[in-house]
């Protein structure tokens, strides 16, 4: 008899998880504590100027069928179905959702979708946290990137908006409010074109380590450059040179999409101190250019900047204050300059995913019980190279899987759908064998 997988978050993943099991005839349950199945986080956004940032051409959420979303905005959103462009997010929620419906219809019974917040994962249940239990022969983890956790929880005034994401985080900045914001990356750039939209007329200053913000996309599809044995192989400094050698002579953004297909089996075949050592000082320069903007979206943010209204620092955060209508935020600039402190009327957080795993309602009891252990760099939990979550003991654990943003550790360019679609693919294949046996 074939056993049912349980799935734990009904965003992308989960759900797009959940419609390829049910094509090959197994049976899932997809919570998500929401109610709202398919677009997560990522594709909640109502609002028109939250983009993709991956053309839509790359959007597909089928493995084998690249045109798949392409063809469906051709059919809903004519208007938006241009293969090189990028649509708005909500319509990428739109086509995850009715995907899931679809193959709901055409597989009746084997998709449950469950309505609440699972509180943990017991031998052959998923525990909800009302105490409802959901049995299932496999667990799938597909809860997203956990909340930022920098700036820690909002007391005192309430100034501290900590989830930006949360619906309607944002709706108390009033039009001359100036705010601080914490990061400088695509969570800062999507804050600051809402309340730009909403007629906000006050000024924003973002801070992070090094000030990096997202480079934008070329205006067409950028050919991949075919990566050479230096660029692959041998010490970081060394590939980092020559990245810069051929950046400069075939373009960067070249560069980067023909390091794309290789950089999950690069990530997973480097050892730790690698790793780490790509974290410490590559990261930022790496995420800025691989995540980048729509070229609309980078002149908007160029043109706040030039007006003064966008700053973007430098510098590492110090104490943070409340201080009854707003909040004062020490910081120590890169260039090691004295400067004043950052006052704003609010602050908000968009400084990135949490960073420990280990704190994490659903992983801290399977780490103490010896179920699962942290990777080396504690990015999340360490997972073989098919996605099992690995034990104390090292040996991979038959039933319990990661997917989506929590695998990073193992896979590390496991966030954006065209390594998550492929991934599904991998995962329905162990999970088809493991259900049939
Ligand atoms: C703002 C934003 C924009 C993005 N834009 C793009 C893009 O344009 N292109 C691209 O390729 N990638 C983009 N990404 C990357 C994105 O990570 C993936 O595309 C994908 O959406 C990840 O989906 P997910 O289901 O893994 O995570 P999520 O969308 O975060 O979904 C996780 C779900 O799990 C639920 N959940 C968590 N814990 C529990 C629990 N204990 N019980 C029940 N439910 C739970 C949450 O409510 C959530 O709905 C973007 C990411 C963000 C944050």
């Amino acid at each position: 008899m074939r056993t049912r997988t349980a799935i734990i978050g009904g965003g992308f993943s989960g759900a797009m998880l959940a419609a390829r099991l049910a094509e090959r005839g197994v049976a899932s349950a997809l919570i998500e504590r929401t109610g709202e199945f398919g677009p997560g986080v990522a594709y909640s956004s109502q609002f028109d100027r939250h983009l993709l940032n991956v053309r839509s051409s790359r959007m597909s959420a089928v493995e084998g069928r690249p045109d798949d979303f392409v063809r469906w905005l051709k059919a809903h959103h004519r208007r938006h179905a241009d293969a090189d462009g990028f649509a708005p997010r909500r319509l990428y929620g739109s086509y995850v959702k009715d995907r899931l419906a679809a193959v709901e219809a055409a597989h009746p019974g084997l998709i449950e979708r469950v309505t609440g917040e699972a509180a943990a994962i017991e031998a052959s249940a998923v525990r909800l946290a009302d105490g409802r239990g959901i049995e299932a022969g496999a667990v799938v983890l597909t809860t997203g990137n956990p909340a930022p956790n920098v700036a820690g929880p909002s007391g005192g005034t309430g100034r501290i908006i900590d989830d930006p994401w949360a619906p309607a985080a944002l709706d108390r900045i009033g039009a001359d409010d100036d705010v601080v914001i914490l990061g400088s990356g695509l969570t800062m750039v999507d804050m600051v074109l809402w309340l730009q939209a909403q007629g906000w007329r006050g000024k924003a200053t973002a801070l992070s380590r090094r000030g990096l913000k997202p480079r934008e996309h070329g205006v067409g599809h950028d050919a991949p450059v075919p990566p050479t044995p230096a660029l692959t192989a041998g010490p970081l400094s060394a590939r980092l040179a020559e990245g810069r050698r051929l950046a400069e002579q075939e373009g960067w953004r070249g560069v980067m999409e023909g390091l794309r297909p290789l950089t999950a089996g690069l990530w997973t075949s480097a050892d730790s101190a690698t790793r780490a050592r790509f974290l410490r000082h590559l990261r930022p320069w790496w995420d800025v250019h691989r995540h980048r903007l729509p070229p609309a979206i980078a002149l908007t943010i160029e043109a706040l900047e030039a007006a003064g209204r966008l700053e973007i620092l430098a510098g590492r955060i110090g104490r943070l204050d409340e201080t009854g209508d707003g909040v004062a935020l020490d910081w120590r600039p890169r260039d090691g300059a004295r400067r004043p402190r950052l006052a704003g009327r609010w602050l908000i957080d968009c400084s990135g995913p949490g960073h420990d795993p280990a704190a994490d309602p659903l992983i801290g009891p399977l780490i103490v019980s010896g179920r699962a252990r942290l990777d080396a760099l504690r990015l999340g939990l360490a997972l073989d190279p098919s996605g099992r979550v690995l034990r104390a003991d090292g040996a991979p654990d038959e039933r319990l899987f990661v997917l989506g943003p929590p695998a990073r550790g193992a896979f590390w360019e496991t966030t954006a759908v065209p390594d998550i679609r492929s991934r599904i693919e991998d995962l329905a294949t162990a999970l088809a064998g493991a259900s049939s046996g």
